[in-house]
């Protein structure tokens, strides 16, 4: 714990952490020692890691990267944070993010951008920004993120690390500042595919206190680890693979390919035309569940409250008008827009049924193959203010959407460096519940 507390206190101007407390981090690595030295210890005792600051912690504050939250300590922890304390990991603190999750390279966090520790010049991806730089930059062995439409995977792949995304409901959402419910899920991020196997099996599992959480029995994630990818069929959705990607992106995947074809792998060229429509229904829904999720922010409960004001709907107004930053705005207007009376057939229903459709695709699709391999993004991690335009960072998201619609596993891992000096992910999808290969698959490649 020490020596990552030097390395993140080494390394401030990456801006990865938003809360650091040291004597906290030192009181959990004691109880650490203690339980090691009464052989009370299990596999991860004593192993740090840092949290998304979307994860409440009841020790450091818990803000998700906006003015709105800012110094607000939490009564409880997460109920991720709260399993992995329990089997007694380390917290190192608490990681920057873009505001409520919102956006793809932590342009949007209230509390200043993260460097991508590559190179100063680009983004680390986001909304799990700071938890990606992190972990690239030796700050953090493993750290949690939160994937809502592509936030784990995405900086994963611009910053060359490993991160994983689980099946929607696996984890708990308790204590998790919520985005979009349908979609908010909890993950990690490592240096490999194994590290993550160590650690998933102490993340996920049934939380009666969450309406969404999936009762499944515990799960060995490390069984697939070292296993053999002969037989096993690769689905390529080839229209991906064109347009639009970069060339030197489509390289390394292929290699990525090749590589699991000489292993045994059999690659299958499949269609997900559906799941083609992911950004736009992934904008509708997101955003109407944000507007919903974030109307709870009003100056009377917690958060922000406006010194000056009249009366209270005004109280209300500049409260919030001063705690949210241009993206939760924008995506609070888009939601309730698209919720209100005479468009919500047209915008919001329209969307839940392309929802289904996509879903429904994935899954005819795993009756011919066992995993998908794609793009995880059209090029490398971009520079700062190089994606802006809102509609223009929206449709980045192309390729990372879909399985969130779905609920699906996904996972990112470096495959390459592009001629720009930056690194190059592949994504693997699943079928529900099927974490533990994408892991072993994912694997076999490292
Ligand atoms: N980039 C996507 C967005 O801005 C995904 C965010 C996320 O997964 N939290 O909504």
């Amino acid at each position: 714990a020490r020596h990552y507390l030097d390395r993140i206190e080494a390394h401030r101007d990456l801006n990865a952490f938003l809360d650091v407390r040291p004597e906290a981090t030192l009181a959990q690595a004691e109880e650490a020692d203690r339980r090691i030295a009464a052989g009370e210890a299990g596999p991860l005792t004593g192993i740090p890691i840092a949290h998304k600051d979307i994860f409440v912690t009841r020790e450091w504050a818990s803000t998700a990267a906006s003015r709105m939250l800012e110094g607000y300590m939490s009564p409880f922890d997460a109920t991720v944070v709260a399993k992995l304390k329990e089997a007694g990991m380390v917290c190192l603190g608490k990681l920057n993010c873009d505001e409520f999750a919102m956006g793809s390279g932590n342009e949007n966090s209230a509390f200043g951008k993260v460097f991508n520790p590559w190179d100063k010049n680009a983004v680390p991806g986001g909304s799990s920004g700071g938890s990606s730089a992190a972990v690239a930059a030796g700050l953090a062995p493993i750290v949690t993120g939160t994937d809502t439409g592509g936030s784990i995977r995405e900086p994963a792949a611009f910053t060359g690390v490993t991160g994983i995304k689980p099946t929607y409901g696996r984890p708990s959402r308790l204590g998790m500042i919520a985005f979009a419910s349908s979609l908010d899920t909890a993950g990690l991020l490592a240096h490999s595919a194994a590290d993550c196997a160590q650690v998933l099996g102490s993340m996920v599992g049934f939380d009666p206190r969450d309406s969404t959480s999936v009762d499944m029995p515990a799960e060995d994630f490390t069984r697939h680890l070292g296993m053999s990818v002969k037989g096993l069929r690769i689905g390529v959705p080839r229209s991906w693979m064109r347009e639009g990607l970069d060339p030197e992106v489509a390289a390394s995947i292929e290699s990525v390919l090749d590589f699991y074809r000489s292993e045994g792998a059999e690659i299958v060229d499949i269609d997900l035309r559906q799941a083609e429509l992911g950004v736009p229904v992934y904008y509708v829904v997101a955003c109407a569940e944000a507007s919903s999720n974030l109307s709870r922010f009003d100056g009377v409960r917690y958060g922000h409250r406006a010194k000056e004001y009249t009366d209270i709907i005004d109280m209300i107004k500049r409260s919030r008008n001063e705690g949210f930053g241009p993206e939760p705005k924008r995506r609070i207007m888009i939601g309730t827009y698209v919720l209100s009376h005479g468009y919500y057939d047209a915008y919001y229903l329209k969307a839940q049924k392309v929802r289904r459709l996509i879903a429904r695709e994935f899954h005819e699709t795993f009756k011919q193959v066992d995993v998908i391999a794609c793009p995880v993004t059209t090029g490398t991690a971009y520079d700062f203010g190089a994606n802006a335009d809102p509609v223009s960072a929206y449709l980045s998201d192309l390729y990372t959407v879909p399985a969130s619609l779905a609920g699906l596993p996904g996972l990112s891992m470096p495959c390459g460096i592009h001629s720009n000096g930056r690194p190059i992910g592949i994504q693997l999808i699943g079928e529900n519940f099927t974490e533990a290969r994408l892991l072993g698959v994912a694997d076999c490649w490292q």
